[in-house]
C-alpha cells in the first residue's frame, strides 16, 4: 500500500507549475518545509477550476456511463472492466515515482485509455499543462494523446511532442528530490513576494547581497556576474559601465549605468534622476479599472471603470460599474459616453492611467465588439490619444530605492509619495475576490457593503496617481 509520506515525495503533474516557477519552492514542497493556507485568490481559482469540471463532468454525463474511481486499485479495476469514462482516476508507477489524478480516463475505440483534464487556461500551449498531460501518457504508456478540455470551450490534444519537456522534468525532479540542501536559486521579484517561503529564503538573498535583488538584474545576469567575480550589491555599486562585462538580459552602457545607480539606490536609500520628467499638458483625469478574468466565458470582465477628475477629491470619484458579465456591453458603451463628455469638460484632456493595462483592455474590448473604428475608439487609441501611461515617465527617468516599479511600491512607500490605501489588504487579486463575493451574494444589505469596498480601493488607486502625478511635479519637473 501507498503511504501518505511516500505519495508526497512521488512526482505529480501538479508539480510542474511549481517546477517552473523555482526548483527551490518544488524542493522546499517535497521536504514540507511549512504548511501554508491557500489564500483567499488562489482558493477563488481553485473553485473556479472545480466548476469548469464539473461542467465537463455533467457534460461527459450526458453522453457516457461515468465511473467515479476511489484509489488506484479501483483505477485499475474500472479499466480492465472497460467502462467508457472513469472520473477522478488514480494513477502510480512506483518504479519510476511518478503519480497523478488525472480528471478523466476517457476509453479510445482501440480499447486504451486517454487521459483528459479540465483545465481554465486558454492555451494548451503553456508549459505546465505540457508537462502534466504528458506525463499522465507517462504513466499510461501508450501512445494516445491527452485532451484537455480548455476553459474557452474548446478542447485540444497534446501527444509525442510533450516527450522532451516530460523528460526535462522527470529528470530535474529526479535530482532534486536526491538533494540533501535545498537548491541555490536567485531571488525573483515578482515569484517570491507571492511565495510562500518568502519569509524563509529572504535574510539568505540579503545577507549574500545577491544581486538579483536589484531591480533591472535578472537572476541569470547574477549568475554570470558572479563569473566575472561581481556577486554583491557592494561591489556592484563600485562597479563602473565600462568595468561591468556584457552578461545576458544587461548589456549596454545604459542598463548597466541604470543597474549601478539601483544598486546606489539599494545600499542608501538615495532617489536617483536621469532625466528631467516631463509631463503632458492639459486637464488631467485619473484612471483605473477593475476587471474579473473569471468569468464563465473567461473573458476578462471590466466590472469597474474609475476615474478622478478635477478637484481631485475623494467627493470627485466617478465609476462606471456594472453587476455581471450580462451587462459587459452596456458598461463599455457608458465608458465610451464618459469619455465624450470628459472630452468636451476637459478638452485637452490626459487621461492618466499606471501600466499599459487600461490601453490594452480599451483595444480588447474594441475588438470584442468590433468597434476599432468608432470615432471614440479612434481617439483613445490613436495618434492624439489622451491616454497616458504614467509609468513611463517613472521608469524613463527615476531611480528609486524599490525592487518592483508598480503603483503601490512607488506610492506606498513612506520616502516616495507615501500614499496609504485605506484597506491595506486591498490590491487587484481582492478586489476579483471581493466582486466574486458580491456575485455570489443575496443579501441586498451585504451585497452593497461589498460593493462600496471595491469602490473605496479603486478610488485610492485613481487617488495614488493623482498623488503620484504631484509628487512627480514637486520634485523632478
Ligand atoms: S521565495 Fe523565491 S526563491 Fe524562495 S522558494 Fe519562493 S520563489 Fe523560490
Amino acid at each position: 500500500m501507498t503511504t501518505y509520506k511516500s505519495v508526497q515525495r512521488l512526482i505529480k503533474p501538479s508539480d510542474a507549475a511549481t517546477w517552473i516557477s523555482c526548483i527551490r519552492r518544488v524542493w522546499l514542497d517535497k521536504h514540507q518545509i511549512g504548511d501554508f493556507e491557500v489564500d483567499a485568490f488562489n482558493q477563488l481559482l481553485m473553485d473556479t477550476g472545480l466548476e469548469h469540471e464539473a461542467a465537463i463532468l455533467a457534460k461527459l454525463q450526458s453522453q457516457y456511463a461515468v465511473h467515479k474511481a476511489n484509489s488506484f486499485d479501483h483505477t485499475q479495476e474500472l479499466m480492465q472492466q472497460g467502462v467508457a469514462v472513469i472520473y477522478q482516476a488514480r494513477l502510480i508507477n512506483e518504479e519510476e515515482g511518478l503519480i497523478g489524478y488525472p480528471d478523466f480516463l476517457i476509453r479510445h475505440e482501440s480499447g486504451q485509455y486517454q487521459s483528459a483534464d479540465a483545465k481554465l487556461s486558454q492555451s494548451e500551449h503553456k508549459k505546465s499543462i505540457q508537462i502534466q498531460l504528458g506525463l499522465y501518457r507517462r504513466i499510461l504508456d501508450n501512445e494516445l494523446p491527452a485532451i484537455i478540455f480548455l476553459g474557452d470551450g474548446r478542447t485540444a490534444i497534446l501527444g509525442e511532442e510533450t516527450n522532451p519537456l516530460v523528460d526535462e522534468f522527470i529528470l530535474s525532479m529526479k535530482e532534486l528530490l536526491n538533494m540533501p540542501q535545498q537548491p541555490a536559486v536567485r531571488y525573483s521579484h515578482s515569484k517570491c513576494r507571492i511565495c510562500p517561503y518568502y519569509v524563509h529564503c529572504r535574510p539568505e538573498f540579503e545577507e549574500n547581497e545577491d544581486l538579483s535583488l536589484l531591480y533591472g538584474v535578472h537572476g541569470s545576469a547574477a549568475r554570470h556576474l558572479a563569473e566575472a567575480n561581481i556577486s554583491t550589491i557592494t561591489q556592484f555599486a563600485n562597479s563602473t559601465a565600462e568595468t561591468i562585462p556584457d552578461v545576458p538580459y544587461l548589456k549596454g552602457p545604459k542598463k548597466k549605468h541604470r543597474a549601478i545607480l539601483q544598486a546606489k539606490s539599494f545600499l542608501t536609500s538615495e532617489v536617483f534622476q536621469l532625466n528631467k520628467v516631463e509631463l503632458p499638458e492639459g486637464t488631467w483625469v485619473h484612471f483605473d479599472i477593475e476587471d474579473n478574468p473569471l468569468t464563465p466565458s473567461r473573458t476578462r470582465h471590466v466590472y469597474l471603470w474609475g476615474f478622478l477628475p478635477p478637484p481631485y477629491n475623494s467627493d470627485n470619484f466617478e465609476a462606471i460599474w456594472t453587476d455581471d458579465e450580462t451587462q459587459d456591453y452596456q458598461g463599455w458603451l457608458n465608458f465610451l459616453e464618459k469619455m465624450n463628455v470628459y472630452r468636451t469638460q476637459y478638452a485637452p484632456l490626459i487621461l492618466a492611467h499606471y501600466s499599459n493595462h487600461e490601453r490594452a483592455t480599451i483595444k480588447k474590448y474594441a475588438e470584442r465588439y468590433d468597434m476599432q473604428s468608432h470615432t471614440t475608439v479612434q481617439w483613445l487609441l490613436g495618434n492624439d490619444s489622451p491616454l497616458f501611461d504614467m509609468q513611463k515617465p517613472v521608469l524613463n527617468n527615476l531611480v528609486l530605492p524599490l525592487q518592483g516599479y508598480g503603483l503601490k511600491d512607488i506610492c506606498k512607500h513612506p520616502q516616495l509619495v507615501n500614499f496609504q490605501w485605506e484597506n491595506e489588504e486591498s490590491g487587484a487579486q481582492w478586489s476579483v475576490v471581493q466582486f466574486s463575493r458580491f456575485l455570489d451574494e443575496t443579501d441586498a444589505h451585504k451585497k452593497h457593503q461589498l460593493k462600496s469596498e471595491i469602490l473605496g480601493y479603486n478610488r485610492d488607486d485613481v487617488t495614488a496617481t493623482r498623488k503620484l502625478e504631484e509628487w512627480l511635479r514637486h520634485h523632478f519637473m
